[in-house]
């Protein structure tokens, strides 16, 4: 076993805060967090990763403009963690929305209010405010072990594959920050199951949360519109507890199917519903600012000499909501009013399947909290933390990731400070 330096090596003053070896595994904005609140505090733990940087994760987030967190009531917002928002509140009350937006300004990065009521940085960039962040990390007294893949765990050895060989290690505390399991090529495989399985430890099984959904359609829609946004309709269906699911919003049409926020909203009651029978229609009201009997009068007005084609468009309908209809009626029921107005006004949707765990954005299943403390404490294991997308809870995209993992960082660092 390597002799692990268990105190600040550049530290002269010998505080009690300095004679704890701290290891945060997994450099995810949830571990990254709890070395925030832990190097603040004075101590300085050592962040191990599998990965050669840090939290490749919520750079790829920045893609899509990085949101944070949202601006709505916090009272609505912890709902958005369904089941385990019992599990999480803590977590939030730490780090709320708010928290989130005065922690970005505390790296220097200024947060708006999208119009959906999102809250991105200024920029929408995640990587300036990264980096700015991991500096101020390692300028507090945060290690960083990079290309460290935890492969083992028995009894206070903590194993390591490295680029030099397996090694093992020995700590005071661990938080583990292992993430979930979706994207794989960015560091987060959900291998730890097994070393945590192993352990007796109780793990739903991992699940794909915030992915696009199976459809067949026809090749040469596939050929015309993947890709294409469906914009301004409403989704409905019935979840498994026969509650009516409806929002407004915007999908993409893509090459398997479909995906996009108003998809990845009602993924778990979709996915849900898949689980118990497949396939499950979700019904789309592709104009629902137009009232049925509005959209019937339209659509019987009269076509003259025009291809039905110029007559919808007129109408407005063109594009890909013409071509859906296509997809679901026959040529010669395209001419009457009653039966595309019902039609579109309720459009069937037919889900196949949901697209795989490694291709969604997030995951559900994990660890389950019943294996924790209020801290975040394993409680067979103490001073052994788990926190972040490994844990047994999902949410929309909508920033309540983010700032769900963030909070169970900094919940978990303050635990583990109350013990030390
Ligand atoms: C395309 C995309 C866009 C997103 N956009 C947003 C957004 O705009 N807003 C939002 O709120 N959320 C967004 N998310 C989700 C958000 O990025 C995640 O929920 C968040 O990163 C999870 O944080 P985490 O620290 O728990 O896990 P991760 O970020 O997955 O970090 C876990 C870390 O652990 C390391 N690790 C895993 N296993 C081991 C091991 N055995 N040994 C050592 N290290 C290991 C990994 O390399 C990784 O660095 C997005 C996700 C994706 C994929």
């Amino acid at each position: 076993m390597l002799p692990y330096n268990r105190r600040r090596e550049d530290a002269t003053s010998k505080s009690s805060s300095e004679q704890f070896m701290i290891a945060i595994i997994g450099a995810g904005p949830a571990g990254l967090m709890a070395a925030q609140v832990l190097s603040d505090a004075g101590y300085a733990p050592t962040i191990f990763d599998a990965m050669p940087s840090a939290a490749r994760k919520f750079l790829i987030a920045g893609r899509g403009g990085l949101n944070l967190t949202h601006s709505e009531n916090f009272e609505l917002f912890c709902s958005r963690y369904f089941e385990a928002q019992v599990f999480l509140q803590p977590a939030l009350d730490n780090f709320s929305p708010n928290d989130m937006r005065l922690w970005a300004k505390s790296l220097g990065f200024e947060t708006f209010v999208g119009s959906s009521g999102k809250v991105y940085p200024l920029d929408k960039k995640a990587a300036p405010l990264l980096r700015t962040w991991i500096h101020k990390l390692k300028a507090n007294g945060t290690k960083f072990k990079m290309k460290h893949r935890l492969v083992g765990w028995s009894k206070d050895i903590w194993q390591f594959e490295t680029p030099d060989g397996i090694k093992n290690y020995s700590f005071d505390a661990v938080i583990l920050a292992l993430g979930g399991a979706s994207l794989p090529h960015l560091g987060s495989t959900g291998a730890w199951t097994k070393i945590l399985g192993d352990k007796g430890l109780e793990i739903s099984p991992l699940k794909p949360a915030n992915m696009g959904f199976n459809v067949n359609w026809s090749e040469i829609f596939k050929e015309k519109f993947s890709g294409t946004p469906l914009k301004n309709v409403e989704l409905s269906f019935r979840d498994i507890n026969g509650n009516l699911q409806s929002k407004l919003g915007e999908l993409l049409v893509s090459q398997n199917g479909v995906e996009g926020s108003l998809i990845y909203t009602h993924s778990k009651f979709i996915r849900e519903q898949l689980e118990q029978k497949s396939p499950f229609t979700i019904y789309l009201d592709l104009f629902p600012h137009r009232t049925q009997s509005q959209l019937h009068e339209q659509l019987s007005g009269k076509q003259g000499k025009k291809s039905l084609s110029s007559f919808w468009k007129r109408l407005g309908l063109d594009g890909v909501k013409a071509s859906l209809l296509r997809e679901v009626l026959a040529k010669e029921l395209l001419t009457e009013p009653e039966l595309v107005t019902k039609t579109l006004k309720k459009f069937p949707l037919t889900l196949e399947t949901f697209r795989p765990l490694e291709e969604a954005i997030s995951t559900a299943g994990g660890l389950g909290f019943e294996n924790l403390d209020e801290h975040l404490m394993l409680k067979d294991f103490p001073k052994v933390f788990c926190v972040g997308e490994m844990l047994d809870w999902e949410a929309p995209t909508g920033g309540y990731l983010l700032t769900g993992v963030m909070g169970q960082g900094k919940q978990a660092a303050l635990g583990l400070l109350k013990l030390l």
